[in-house]
């Protein structure tokens, strides 16, 4: 596959990953949905952290404000899944650092020396915007410590909630138009007799 994939080559490598599948699943949360993403699977390769994140990049550059702060950008991502995306953006960015929150009890934080700094220009990054909570969560911790944020990146947005972050700007190098259903009852797959499967993160 080439380093520059098209969208075509982009599926093609989530889906024989085992990182996007289709179907039926139920998720841990009780969703029913159509699409299920594990971005993980593909980044297990350091050659496919390369291609997406020179992807993903490429798309960045085309924000303005990112194009006039580098290379004095930081990128930040929450636990886990988007640190590889953060630095594989940083390497194709050439941007200043990276720094990641870590995760407890649900919430999000940074360790004291590792924290964004006040006026910091920031590109969050994660792999995946399955609600958006996370980046919900991320966007307000920078903010908390006084960081600016210039753009949100993922790799995946599955589509099942709408996510527009305010004014900040968010790229999106693949997104899915995955239904999503509260519960069995009112899953139209369910009702059509799609056999379901049970899927953990
Ligand atoms: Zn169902």
């Amino acid at each position: 596959m080439p380093l520059m994939p098209n969208r075509e080559e982009i599926l093609e490598l989530l889906r024989q990953t085992g990182a996007w599948r289709q179907g039926h699943f139920i998720l841990p949360s009780g969703l029913h949905t159509d699409h299920f993403f594990q971005l993980p699977r593909a980044m297990r390769y350091y050659d496919n952290v390369r291609r997406l994140g020179v992807a993903l990049s490429r798309l960045l550059r085309d924000v303005p404000r990112v194009t006039q702060s580098l290379p004095h950008c930081t990128v930040v991502a929450p636990a886990s899944g988007g640190i590889p995306v953060a630095f594989a953006v940083r390497d194709a960015l050439n941007a200043e650092q990276v720094v990641w929150a870590e995760r407890q009890a649900g919430r999000l934080y940074f360790r004291p020396f590792t924290a964004v700094q006040k006026g910091d220009q920031c590109i969050l990054v994660d792999d995946l915007i399955l609600t958006g909570t996370t980046l919900e969560r991320l966007i307000r911790l920078v903010w908390d410590h006084g960081g600016e944020i210039l753009v949100v990146a993922v790799l995946v947005d599955s589509g099942i909630r709408v996510f527009r972050p305010g004014p900040i700007p968010v790229v999106r190098l693949v997104e899915f138009q995955t239904r999503a259903y509260p519960d069995a009852a009112r899953c139209d797959l369910c009702r059509a007799g799609v056999p379901a499967v049970a899927v953990e993160f």
